[in-house]
């Protein structure tokens, strides 16, 4: 497990450097961090927003702040145009000004399913 960790640290530490670029076909990204009792309160709140890449820019992860003594694990996860329902998020998102919290993400999908 250690020797895991280690590994996995280094690769995610070299793909840091450059800011990544927004894949096309995508209806928006969220934020995903491990949240296990490594992760720092930040990356934790942070967990489930989303965003549309084309219409606000985020600061990426790795996270600079990041308190983990693991350093900072979170991805950003692109989901494309073509994936369930994924077009009516994006359309929600763009709507709420092009990046929303994992409460209000939630808020709405709760209400589509009355
Ligand atoms: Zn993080």
């Amino acid at each position: 497990m250690a020797l895991f960790k280690k590994f996995f640290r280094r690769k995610s530490g070299r793909k840091s450097n450059r800011t990544s670029e927004i894949p096309e076909g995508i209806a928006y990204a969220y934020w995903s961090c491990l949240c296990d009792d490594e992760s720092c309160e930040e990356c934790k709140s942070l967990e489930g927003t989303a965003w549309i890449p084309y219409l606000v820019s985020v600061t990426e992860p790795p996270l600079s702040s990041c308190k983990s003594l693991e350093g900072c694990r979170c991805i950003v996860v692109y989901i494309g145009k073509e994936e369930r329902g994924a077009n009516d998020i994006s359309e929600f998102i763009r709507k709420s000004g092009g990046k929303v919290t994992s409460e209000q993400l939630e808020q709405y999908e709760e209400g589509k399913m009355d």
